[in-house]
């Protein structure tokens, strides 16, 4: 039998020792907030998106927001459309605590040579879809594999009927439907 499966469960076990032992105090759900937020587009910034791709819940994200806030790591703005909806960015001190975080696990990928690299990408990449596929999720792929993703001279969502930075940003979102 395989090994990958144990593989998996210990990585994910270590990686949140590693967030549970930083000095900061965070708790591995608050880098998991500031991590989604660090990669996802401005469209997917929000609660629900959130709750969406980490499957927390609603308390747990608010109480989470709130601690991640007051510390300094976020700052919020309303919707300009849809003042209901609040957007959450990473402030400078949210990136650099991230940065911080992360760099260990950057540190490790270095024993690995790039075609290692690429090729555990890869397997990881095809291991995560069938997972989500498997759970109904929402995939919260980029614009670049995206059926509503329009580009020529400029960038534009042909989904949400607006402008996006060309080229389109390699940033996941919500909205993403795969061709
Ligand atoms: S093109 Fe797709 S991935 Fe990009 S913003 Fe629109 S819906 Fe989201």
């Amino acid at each position: 039998m395989s090994s990958i499966p144990i593989y998996m469960e210990r990585l994910g076990v270590l990686m949140r020792h590693h967030s549970r032992a930083h000095p900061s105090g965070l708790h591995p759900v608050h880098f998991e907030v500031l991590h989604y937020l660090s990669a996802c587009n401005r469209f997917s910034n929000t609660p629900q998106a959130i709750i969406e791709y980490l499957g927390i819940t609603k308390g747990t994200l608010s109480q989470s927001l709130k601690l991640l806030e007051q510390k300094g790591y976020l700052s919020r703005s309303m919707d300009l459309k849809d003042r209901r909806i609040v957007h959450f960015d990473l402030t400078g001190a949210g990136e650099a605590i991230l940065a911080e975080h992360l760099q260990e696990t950057r540190q490790l990928l270095e024993h690995l040579a790039p075609p290692e690299q690429a090729s555990v990408e890869k397997a990881l990449e095809l291991l995560l879809g069938k997972m989500i596929e498997q759970q109904g999720g929402k995939p919260f792929g980029v614009c670049r594999t995206c059926k509503y993703h329009r580009s020529d001279e400029s960038s534009w969502c042909s989904l949400l009927q607006l402008p996006l930075e060309h080229p389109a940003p390699d940033k996941i979102c919500r909205e993403h439907v795969a061709p």
